[in-house]
């Protein structure tokens, strides 16, 4: 999946990128054996979007398929950006 992230960046600023990938970076995957990723992690972008979301895909630790549960985690310590 590497390629897609390429190309999705590519097509961005450094900045949009940048931003993009803090926000993947939150945007979790949690199957029901309790592993959970970050969608980043996976090869994925999710950025501007919000709420639950479910994807069925592979999970590599019980490697097994199911439905997992995408949600957004908020950051523990939120930096002031100004
Ligand atoms: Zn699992």
């Amino acid at each position: 999946m590497g390629w897609f992230r390429r190309f999705i960046l590519g097509l961005s600023s450094p900045k949009t990128g940048e931003a993009m990938e803090k926000e993947s970076r939150n945007w979790m995957v949690q199957c029901p054996c309790g592993h959970e990723r970050s969608v980043w992690e996976m090869g994925g972008i999710r950025s501007g979007a919000s709420g639950k979301k479910k994807i069925y895909v592979r999970c590599d630790k019980c490697q097994k398929r199911h439905w997992n549960t995408v949600y957004y985690k908020e950051p523990a310590n939120p930096k002031t950006e100004g």
